[in-house]
């Protein structure tokens, strides 16, 4: 017997797009770049979080072959240890051509990052982390 698919109700698609965009952590519009952060003085505490946080890919970046989460489309992909995919070294491997969420976003102002930017306190986040790697 062939198995007919059933389609999805129009209010399940809705709610899953609406959790979909609920769980984005980073997005093109919601970083401070105008605030300079100095990263290298900073990773020893931060432990490049930001490169945990979910970020939504654009249609662009998914055509020119970045990886996304194959269950949570666009979501950029990670990996088992729960950063970015395109992690390397402790750095980003694809630097020059990364995603516009994270050429835009800055911690400057992220509470879940710093606590205290200036004081380097770290936030939340990257406080959850230290028991996590
Ligand atoms: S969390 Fe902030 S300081 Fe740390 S690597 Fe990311 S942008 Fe730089
Ligand atoms: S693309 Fe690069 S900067 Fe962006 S989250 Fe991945 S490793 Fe970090």
């Amino acid at each position: 017997m062939v198995e007919v698919a059933t389609k999805p109700k129009l209010s399940d698609v809705i709610n899953r797009y609406f959790s979909h965009l609920k769980e984005i952590q980073i997005q093109p519009d919601r970083g401070h770049p105008d605030v300079e952060v100095d990263c290298a003085a900073r990773v020893h505490i931060c432990k490049t979080v930001c490169c945990r946080f979910k970020l939504a890919l654009t249609r662009e970046e998914v055509e020119r072959g970045l990886k996304f989460d194959i269950d949570n489309p666009y979501i950029m992909r990670k990996g088992s240890d729960g950063y970015c995919y395109e992690t390397k070294d402790g750095g980003c491997g694809i630097y020059e051509s990364r995603p516009v969420a994270c050429r835009t976003y800055s911690c400057a102002k992220d509470k879940r990052v710093w606590e205290d930017f200036d004081r380097m306190i770290p936030g939340k986040r990257v406080r959850e982390m230290s028991f996590q790697v």
